[in-house]
Order: structure tokens, then sequence, then C-alpha cells
């Protein structure tokens, strides 16, 4: 940092959304640059004053606001107030800055107003100038659109995120082509990530997707510390300098004084979604965290690390099931050939099945038999169950032999799986049971057999006594 500052990095904090994080982020890395070293100067553009309640301005000292320099023309030096960071200075805000947008509508230049009263300050004097933008995209954002070189976009890791973004980003490009053509978008800023969801990774992911290196690497966590700091009245720096906000926070201000705003302008976001993820991930704000919930907070590039890892697994999956399903078409359509073989005659009906069974339960059976009698809708649907003999006593030969791990579906020749199972790791599983041990043939196409590829990886987990780390069952789809 140079001990007189040259030009001041002048960077608007926008969302048109509220409750993303602009005012806490004003606040927060104005602090932390100012802990760096640098000279910032907050500017509250915001009617409701929450950065300047932030930063510990009492009302009685906000004499002179933004208001006054916006609307009135008075010069920012006299608005400057200090704050009880070293090196963090402060323009503040009232409610009456709400009437700027409406009086600013008739006045000459009336976007340029901010500009021309950073000039007096944007020169030797600070080397940060963030300023804190209402939850809109009225005239006082394009007053900070029109005064900055630089935008920071908070993004709030929730369903909603990208609300309203595409119209922000659209503005930005209009006043990129007509008023500002040096504005810059430096970066957005993940906020509020909770880990003990899968939505906020998701939707850090998804920004990812779009703005790429623009967002910087670091998430700030929601946490219960950053919420109190407004209470009382002090940036997180000094509420809690030790906190994961805090952390966070300084992390932040180290990649936004390392990395210079990009040399191009802003590429058109056209097809920017709403909605993050599917409603499925949409979930109920959870309490912000404490500290003892924060150990271990990804960052934007750990995020994509995984997400990248999780997509090839995918694939790999995809693969695997494909193969599976193609296998059990093979073995029904197999199973479905011998069966007819099997049966000289056409295969009974549905209906016939039925009404045989009937007719004989008529006769002999007792109360349990009648229990197991196949519904209308599984003899429809299903081949009847392999411990069913008096449906197969109606055909010549009596079917082969099904391995009995329960009640499968369909028949399945000797020397293949009757259906398909899936693998379910349990770390806690005691019983241990195979096809084999269930009493079935073991399977012939051992060597490229998905669950002998299994029961490898199985044996590779036995630790020195040999004794099985992890058991496996194997369970039927849609299981036991
Ligand atoms: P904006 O300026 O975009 O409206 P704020 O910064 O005022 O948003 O944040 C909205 C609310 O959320 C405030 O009460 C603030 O204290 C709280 N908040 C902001 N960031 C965090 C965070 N990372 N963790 C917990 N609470 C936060
Ligand atoms: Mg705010």
């Amino acid at each position: 940092m140079p001990d007189t500052p040259g030009n001041a990095r002048i960077i608007a904090i926008a969302n048109q959304k509220g409750g993303v994080g602009k005012s806490t982020t004003a606040v927060s890395l104005g602090a932390a640059l100012a802990d760096l070293g640098f000279r910032v100067l907050v500017v509250d553009l915001d009617p409701q004053g929450n950065a300047s309640t932030g930063m510990g301005i009492r009302h009685e000292a906000r004499e002179r606001t933004i208001y006054d320099v916006v609307v009135g023309e008075a010069p920012i030096r006299d608005a400057v107030v200090p704050t009880l960071v070293p090196n963090l200075h402060a323009v503040p805000s009232t409610i009456d800055l709400a009437g700027a947008e409406i009086e600013l509508v008739s006045q000459f230049s009336r976007e340029h107003r901010l500009k021309k009263a950073l000039a007096e300050v944007s020169e030797g004097v600070y080397d940060f100038i963030l300023m804190d933008c209402p939850p809109s995209l009225g005239l006082l954002t394009v007053n900070a659109l029109t005064a900055a070189e630089e935008l920071i976009v908070p993004i709030q890791c929730e369903y909603y995120a990208l609300e309203g973004l595409g119209q922000l980003l659209r503005n930005v490009s209009l006043v990129q082509q007509n008023i500002n053509p040096g504005l810059r978008l430096s970066g957005i800023v993940m906020t509020m990530f909770d880990p003990r969801t899968k939505l906020s990774e998701q939707v850090v992911e998804e920004v990812q997707r779009f703005f790429g290196d623009l967002v910087y690497d670091v998430i700030i966590p929601r946490t219960v510390r950053l919420s109190e700091a407004p209470g009382y009245g002090q940036p997180i720096t000094v509420y809690d300098p030790k906190s994961k906000g805090a952390e966070c926070y300084r992390e932040l201000a180290r990649e936004v004084a390392l990395r210079p705003p990009p040399d191009e302008p802003m590429p058109i976001f056209d097809d920017l979604p709403t909605v993050v993820v599917p409603a499925v991930a949409a979930t109920i704000a959870s309490p912000p965290m404490d500290e003892a919930d924060l150990a271990e907070l990804p960052t934007v590039r750990s995020v994509m690390h995984e997400a990248a890892d999780a997509e090839v697994t995918d694939q790999v999956e995809d693969e695997f099931e494909t193969e599976q399903i193609q296998d059990e078409v093979v073995e029904v359509v197999e199973a479905t050939i011998d069966a007819a073989e099997l049966d000289e005659g056409p295969a009974p009906s549905a209906e016939e099945i039925v009404a045989a069974d009937a007719g004989r339960q008529s006769e002999e059976a007792d109360a349990r038999e009648l229990e197991e009698t196949p519904s209308v809708a599984q003899a429809l649907g299903d081949p009847p169950p392999d411990d069913d003999d008096d449906v197969w006593e109606e055909v010549d030969e009596p079917p082969p032999a099904v391995p009995r791990v329960s009640a499968p579906r369909s028949p399945a020749p000797p020397g293949q799986l009757p259906e398909r199972r899936v693998v379910v790791i349990d770390e806690d599983a005691v019983d241990y049971s195979t096809a084999a041990e269930a009493g079935g043939p073991t399977p012939s196409r051992a060597t490229e057999d998905p669950h002998t590829a299994v029961a490898d990886i199985g044996a590779t987990l036995e630790d020195d006594e040999g004794l099985p780390k992890r058991r496996w069952r194997l369970f039927r789809k849609g299981g036991e």
C-alpha cells in the first residue's frame, strides 16, 4: 500500500434484492481493508442506514448525510465522519434519503451527482471508496453505478439467489454503454452460506457456472456473530475479530485488494435462471451458526472441485447402471424363452391362472393358503412367485430352481441371478448374506458380474487380522 493514496478504487456494492448481505459486506469488507492498512470510505446510499448503524454512527452524528451531498450538493467532506476503526471513514445516511429518488428525477445531470461529489476525495485521500447501494435499481443505485469503476455483487446462498440479478446486470450494461463505459463487474461474493444444507453448495456451483472466476474464492458463512455485530454498532472485525465471519471478510479483503478489476467490460448474462436448483432442494432456513458449527468451511474452488468429482462419479454410475439394466434385459428375455420352451402349449393367460387357482383354492385351501393367493394385480403384472407351487402345477414340468432370497418377481434360469440387486454399505451390519448362502446357484458370469466386483472391493477392506472392516449386505432392489 502506498503511503499517499493514489486514485481510490471506487466500488459499488449492489444487488437489487434486500437482505443478501450488501450492508454487512460494505461494513465488514471496509473494516477488513482498513485493518490491512488501506484508507477506506464507506458511503451509505441506503435510506435504511444499515451500514451507518453497523459502523456505530449514531443518529446525532448524522448531521450531514449523503442526502445533503446528492441532493443539496454539500461538499462530501462535510458529511464524512470517522468510525471506531482507524482508517475507516463513513458518509452516513438517514431516512431522508428516500426522498432523493424522487427529488433527483427532475434535476439536471441527476445520474452524475455522486460522481461529482466523490471527485473531491477520489484522489489522494482514500484507497477504497465502497458504496452500499439500496435494494432497488432507482436513481441512487444508478448514481452509484455512474460513480463507480467497479461493482461487487453479494449473492446469498439461497433458493432465489439469482432472482433479479439478470435485471441488475442489464442495468449495469445500460450504464456501461451510455454513462460509464469504464464500469467493471469485479466480483461476486457468496454470502450466508450454510454448510448444513446441500442447497448452499448447489447455489455456489450454479453461480460459479455462470460467473466463473468472477466469484471470490472465499465464501461468507451465515453466522450468529455476523448477525449480532450491527446491533452493537461494530464491524465484525471489532465485535469478534477471531470469529469465522471476521476471518472470512479479512480473506475477502485480501482477494479484493489483490485482484484488479477485469480489463474487459462485463459479458452479457442473458440466460440467468431465477431459481438455482429444483424445488426439492428448497429448505426451510435454519438459524445462523455459532462458531462451534464452523470448523470446516469450503471455498468456491473446493466446492467446484467436489462438483466435478461428483459429475465423474455420476457418469461412471450411469454407465454401470446401463450395463446392469442391459444384463437384466438379457436375463428377462432368456428367462422368457426358457419358460416358453418348457411349456409346450401357450402360456396360460392371467385369467386362467387366477381361475385355476381360485378353483383349487375353493376345494382344498385353508386360511393360510388363502393369504398366499396372488392378487389379480400380481397375476396380471408380474410372473407368479416361485414359491407358489399351485400355479406351476398347471405346466408340464416344474420351473427351474430359483434362489429363494425372498419372493423374487421374475423367475430366472439356473446360473443367473434371479433379479437385480443393489449393494448397500452398512458399517453396523453384522449379517452377511449372498445369493449362494441363501441357497441359490452361483452366478456363472462371475468375472463380468458387478456383484463379484463389489465382493472383491469388500475383500480389500479387510484389516490385518482378516476381519472385515465393513460388511456388505445384498439387498433386493426396492429392498428390505
Ligand atoms: P442487505 O444490505 O443486502 O439488505 P444486510 O447486510 O443488511 O443485507 O443483511 C441482512 C440481514 O442479514 C441483516 O440482519 C444482517 O445482520 C444479516 N446478515 C448478513 N450477512 C450475514 C451473515 N453472513 N450471517 C448472518 N447474518 C447475516
Ligand atoms: Mg443494506
